[in-house]
């Protein structure tokens, strides 16, 4: 006669010998876990990863507290941080054996002082015995732990600049955005400052490129030490450098700024003795009026900015003009050497 071949739909009341015999095989080989605790929560069958993992042989008599308290006094098999080991273990069987209303069986990871990671399931049986099976997941934790240092580095790097250390662009006009958005109605002026470093290309061309960075670094570190620690300080890029002073006025920034450009610090290191690098820089200040654009704002210091390196660099000019219209960065006025 022909076996049979149709599959049959495994439920608690299968009582097929064969069935049996392949899932303990399966259990018995292989590193998934398989314990099964009786109603007074003594381990009674484990299969050998189970015995493995937690340092426990066939023929002992131990409950699930003994395993869990054993490891956290001996600090090895399962990972428990727990400062109090007895208050988690009673908060564990809270859980074990209280779910059963809803769903007898529950998921959850398990680490392992040794790095291992196991997916761990519970199933709680009419009788009162609870079944443990748990399939190794060290791997993909791995992985998560990886891809997740990865997406802090990418984060990071989004909001970074990466020669100073300082914001980046992104991150500074994102900042300005939401200065400028969250402002209440009458509140008190967001100011901006572009920065830009005076004849840098003849540091360049004198000393190299790389002294040119190590320029660039003084002087965004100076800058962060020494500006008020609630003005924001990026470099949208190249030796410029964009400022945003939330709650402050024109003048306030002016008087912050021309502090700051008779106070940097020359460079010395890293170059031949006797040799000193200074600094200097041209800025150009707005002050924020009701409803102005991010733009607009950034148009108009970018303006006071040329001015600032028109009548000489140096210097710190604030965007006196009380109407809006007509801004266009980038244009030279000039008004200072109208005047000669
Ligand atoms: P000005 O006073 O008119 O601003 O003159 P400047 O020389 O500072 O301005 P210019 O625009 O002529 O030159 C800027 C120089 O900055 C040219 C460029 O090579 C240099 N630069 C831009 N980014 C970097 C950088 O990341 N590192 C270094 N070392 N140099 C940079
Ligand atoms: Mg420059
Ligand atoms: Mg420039």
């Amino acid at each position: 006669m022909e076996a049979h071949r149709e599959i049959i739909c495994v439920d608690a009341a299968s009582d097929r010998p064969a069935l049996f015999t392949a899932l303990l095989h399966a259990f018995s080989r292989g590193g998934a876990l398989l314990g099964v605790y009786d109603e007074n929560d003594y381990l009674r069958y484990a299969n050998e990863s189970f015995l493995r993992m937690f340092e426990l042989e066939a023929g002992q008599a131990v409950t699930f507290s003994d395993i869990i308290i054993n490891a956290a006094h001996s600090g090895r098999t399962v990972r428990i941080e727990a400062s109090d080991p007895w208050a988690f273990v009673a908060d564990a069987q809270s859980r074990r054996r209280s779910h059963v209303r809803d769903a007898p069986q529950r998921s959850f990871p398990v680490d392992f002082v040794n790095d291992q990671w196991f997916w761990c399931t519970e199933t709680l049986l009419p009788n009162g015995w609870i079944v443990l099976t748990g399939a190794d997941i060290t791997s993909l934790k791995r992985t998560e732990r990886l891809l997740s240092a990865q997406r802090d580095d990418a984060l990071r790097l989004s909001a970074v600049d990466e020669l100073t250390g300082v914001h980046n662009r992104r991150f500074t006009t994102a900042w300005l955005d939401s200065v400028l958005l969250d402002r209440p109605l009458g509140s008190s002026p967001v100011s901006v400052a572009l920065l830009d470093l005076d004849h840098f290309k003849s540091i360049n061309d004198t000393f190299g490129h790389e002294t040119g960075d190590i320029a660039l670094r003084h002087f965004a570190q100076y800058c962060v030490a020494s500006l008020p620690s609630r003005c924001l300080f990026g470099r949208p890029g190249g030796e410029e450098f964009l400022l945003v002073f939330p709650d402050t006025g024109s003048q306030e920034v002016k008087s912050v700024l021309d502090g700051l450009l008779g106070s940097i610090p020359p460079i010395s290191s890293r170059l031949p003795a006797q040799v000193t690098i200074s600094l200097s820089f041209s800025a150009g200040i707005a002050e924020s009026r009701a409803g102005e654009s991010r733009n607009d704002l950034l148009a108009r210091a970018d303006r006071a900015f040329y001015l600032a390196k028109s009548c000489g660099r140096s210097r710190v000019e604030i965007d006196r003009k009380l109407t809006a219209e007509g801004i266009r960065p980038h244009i030279r006025l000039m008004p200072c050497c109208r005047r000669k």
